[in-house]
């Protein structure tokens, strides 16, 4: 089969040819039908992650069930699922919590183990969510984790109808927190350097936008927003935007973590406890957070059309990565020709 692989930090996708992997027991042979390509894999290929290479990234799937190993009930051959990038110890306290996404012990698909930039996977069948009817591909790969990920961080941080969201950030992350937001019935102000983002997260709901420019964006935010933020949800990797997300809370505000900085904030303690400030960190999303973006995305509430604006042959995972790094999209789906 074929399978795209990052064979050491700062280098170009490989494509190589690879055995079909079989299912062990309590595992799924996936056919992989579409995967996205996201901010996490230019971090990957940056070397950000720290983990041993080759790896074949790839997290944010959907495919077939191509083969399933012995003591496997959970899916059948033929059924639509989409992939859950994470995997957790059987025995994991925080998975019986319904946290399966933290733990030490976790690994991810794509990063950890070989990933869905291939045309086939090999997942654990607990990781897999099914598909009760089947659903574009397309749709479905990139409502795991760019829609996912927003939908869990909004979650964590209890965002509640008449409360005012703002969003840090209009990527492939934020612009779906923009869309969330004004599903849970709240105010939305959706923030990004970028017209062009802008311009797309008032297609997507933004009750008002903010071009961040200058030192007095965080100013302006707190102008459009009244009494400060409800819920900061800040989707860039950046210091100094986790410090901008801070001040632009308002009293008992949240502040959700997204985007992975790895230089330190500053804070005061007495800002966080005059406002009475909670500060979160938000990682990934977990299977249930998949199954709502499903059901939300069936519902009509939810549009992907603007993460689906390029898709490519697996082949071209270098030039889906380019053009991510150049901002040029805000996802590119590969597909794979086994699946068409
Ligand atoms: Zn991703």
């Amino acid at each position: 089969m074929r399978a795209v692989e990052l064979p050491a930090v700062g280098v170009p996708l490989q494509l190589v040819d690879r055995p079909v992997p079989e299912p062990g027991a309590g595992e799924v042979r996936v056919r992989v039908q579409a995967c996205g390509v996201c901010g996490s894999d230019l971090f990957l290929q940056d070397g950000g992650f720290g983990v041993p290479l080759p790896v074949v990234p790839g997290h944010e799937a959907a495919g077939v069930v191509d083969a399933v190993g012995a003591g496997v009930e959970e899916v059948r051959r033929g059924q639509q699922v989409a992939l859950y990038y994470i995997d957790w110890p059987p025995e994991s306290s925080w998975a019986a919590r319904g946290r399966p996404n933290v733990g030490p012990s976790v690994t991810r698909m794509g990063v950890d183990v070989d990933g869905a930039f291939a045309d086939y996977v090999v997942r654990p069948a607990r990781t897999l969510v099914a598909t009760t009817e089947p659903i574009d591909p397309l749709a479905l790969a990139v409502l795991t984790d760019a829609v996912g990920t927003p939908y869990h961080a909004l979650r964590l941080a209890r965002l509640q109808a008449g409360e005012t969201l703002v969003v840090l950030g209009v990527g492939g992350i934020g612009s779906n927190a923009v869309q969330l937001g004004k599903h849970f019935g709240s105010r939305v102000v959706a923030v990004s350097r970028s017209e062009e983002k802008l311009g797309l997260a008032r297609t997507l709901g933004a009750d008002a936008v903010v071009q961040s420019e200058g030192d007095d964006t965080v100013a302006r935010v707190r102008d459009v927003c009244g009494d400060g933020a409800d819920v900061v949800v800040q989707c860039v990797g950046s210091a100094a935007l986790d410090e901008q997300a801070i001040a632009i809370a308002g009293f008992a505000g949240r502040v959700v973590l997204v985007g992975s900085a790895v230089e330190p904030f500053r804070v005061r303690a007495v800002d966080l406890i005059w406002r009475e400030l909670t500060v979160l960190g938000s990682r990934g999303f977990t299977p249930d957070d998949i199954r709502a973006v499903i059901d939300l995305y069936r519902s009509g509430d939810l549009r992907v059309d603007h993460l689906m604006s390029r898709v490519r042959p697996l082949e071209e995972a270098n030039e889906a990565l380019a053009d991510l790094r150049a901002g040029r999209v805000l996802r590119t789906v590969l597909v794979t020709e086994a699946a068409s």
